[in-house]
Order: C-alpha cells, then structure tokens, then sequence
C-alpha cells in the first residue's frame, strides 16, 4: 500500500479541495482526513454514514461522590487546581484542567478518586463515493492530536488491506508540529500545496524542512499560482534547493470557490480539471519511480514540472 500525505503547513491553501479531486481521479482507494481538529474533506466526498468509534488516550481523575467526605487534601495535592472541595459537599473536578498525575489518588484517605481512561475524540470509517474515508473528531479542549492522527492512519492501512486497495491518500492537518509529524511519518510521498503569498512560502520552507528530515520524498503544488509572479518564482526557488519537483501551477479562479460552495470539486472547473489531471499523473511518476529520501540526487528539481 503506497502512502501520499498532502500538507500545506498553513490553511486556506486549497488542500483539501486538491485531496479530494485528485482521490476522485484516483479511485478506488482509502482516503484519510488527518486533520482531527477541523476534519472537513467528507464534506467533499460525499458518501454513506459509517462506523464511528471512541478514541480514548490518557487518564483522568475520577471522583465517587458517595466515598468523598469532603476533606479538601486532594485540592491541596492537586498542581493544576483542577479540583476542589466547595463548602460541605463533595470535591469537583475539572476535567479540563486535570492532567492524569494521579497525585490526588494518593491522598485521598477514602479511597474516592481513581484515574480512569480519558475518552478525547471519536473516528469514523465511511464508505465514500471514492472507497473507504476514515476521519477523526477531537474533542473540545483536548490534546493527544498526534495519537489520534496515528489511529486514523492505522484505520486507513486497515481498509486498504481489507479491501485490497494500494492507495492511501492522507489529508495532513497545518502546521508542523506533532500532528503533522504523525500524518507524514513513513509515507512514501509528501505533497507540498502552496501559494505565492509571503506566508506560503515561509510554510513551504518549514514543510519541506519537515520532510528532509523525515527522509521522506516531498513534491510542490503552487495554487493560484498566477497571483504574484515574483512569489511564485521565489516558491519555484525553495522547492528547487530542496529536491522537491514542482508537479503544478493552479491559477486562481473565482470558480473554484462557487464549485465548491455547490458541493462540486475543482474538478468541475474547465480551466483546472486538465492542471489536476496531469498532477495525478506526475504523483504516480514518483510512486512508481520511488525516489528515495528527499535529499537524494535522483529527485532533481524541476524534472516533472508541468505547465
Ligand atoms: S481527598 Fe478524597 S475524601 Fe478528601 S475531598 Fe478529595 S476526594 Fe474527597
Ligand atoms: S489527577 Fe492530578 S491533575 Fe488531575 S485532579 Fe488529580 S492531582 Fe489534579
């Protein structure tokens, strides 16, 4: 099963909309939304509801009521003020601020607390219209993204191999930081999206950064790539230094956004359907060729360019 996580490093770059016309051109596979804090690509592949499981990852206190005699030393023990004992009755916790040290166990002479497992998230496997779509949901204010992120890719090699599909396409949340780390590692290609925007080119670098250090491949697609020439040039610049070929330059076009808004893809848009295309095309270049780590001479910048 090959692995291909598309990131962006920042948001509103047109990356999910990419993941979902190119999984479109690509079907069937497994497509996977590693953006558990704002998964939004079944709202782009639309498809039947699925199997949805909880996610649970750490522990948090726990506190019987019945057993509690209102002593107050767990609210002494506890770091993180995330308990606290009001007036005669029993303590309360807040589950938002306690952390699982489990200091408050230990003091309590009644045997009223205990950590229990910390249910943070859920995930989903759908029967989308492309093959299987697992995605993820993290609860409010939880953390733990990372490991939600490595459940949903295990999910997603878990369909592939049960429905004997060798692709899985994974939608990389922004930034790069531990969920993204999750999302990247051991896939065999990144897909950089980006835009000529000063910020986009500043999250280019940190992303291919990310993947030269993660010894992973990395190839560049430029959105709205016409916007600013000069930004564009300098974007063809840092992915040329790192190794990464450039597989598209997509121009902007207010009918991306009113397909979108219609429920339709990029795909549906005249002037971009033939640019996607060739994307794919060029992605499946490198998956068959198998370039290696990004630092390796055989990826030499510029060899799939496409116009
Ligand atoms: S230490 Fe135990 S008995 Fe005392 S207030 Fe806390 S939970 Fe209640
Ligand atoms: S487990 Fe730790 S953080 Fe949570 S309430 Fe107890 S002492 Fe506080």
């Amino acid at each position: 099963v090959k692995q291909v996580t598309v990131i962006s490093g920042k948001g509103g770059t047109g990356k999910t909309s990419l993941v979902a016309s190119l999984a479109r051109l690509a079907a069937p596979l497994v497509t996977a939304d590693c953006d558990v804090d704002a998964a939004n690509l079944a709202l782009l592949l639309p498809g039947l509801d699925g199997v949805h499981a909880p996610f649970y990852s750490g522990r948090q206190a726990s506190i019987d009521p019945r057993l509690c005699q209102g002593c107050g030393l767990c609210q002494q023990a506890c770091r993180f003020r995330a308990v606290a004992v009001e007036g005669a009755g029993p303590a309360r916790l807040n589950p938002f601020a306690c952390e699982g040290c489990g200091a408050c166990v230990l003091v309590c002479p009644e045997q009223a607390l205990e950590l229990v497992e910390k249910l943070v998230g859920v995930w989903t496997v759908r029967p989308a219209e492309t093959g299987p779509l697992v995605h993820a949901m993290l609860g409010v204010a939880q953390d733990n993204s990372g490991k939600l992120v490595s459940r949903v890719r295990e999910e997603a090699a878990r369909a592939a191999r049960a429905e004997g599909l060798e692709l899985v396409l994974i939608d990389g949340p922004p930034g790069i930081g531990c969920p993204v780390q999750a999302a990247v590692g051991g896939v065999d290609l990144v897909l950089a999206v980006t835009e000529p925007t000063s910020s986009g080119e500043h999250d280019l670098s940190r992303v291919l950064d990310l993947a030269r250090q993660s010894r992973i491949p990395a190839a560049v697609v430029i959105n709205k790539a016409d916007l600013d020439p000069q930004a564009r040039q300098r974007i063809e610049s840092l992915a040329a230094e790192a190794g990464a070929p450039v597989l598209g330059r997509l121009p902007f076009d207010r009918e991306v956004p009113l397909a979108l808004a219609r429920g339709e893809l990029p795909l549906a848009v005249p002037a971009m359907a033939g640019r996607i295309e060739r994307i794919w095309a060029a992605v499946q270049d490198l998956l068959v060729s198998d370039p290696g780590p990004a630092e390796a001479p055989a990826v030499v910048a510029g060899t799939s360019q496409i116009r």
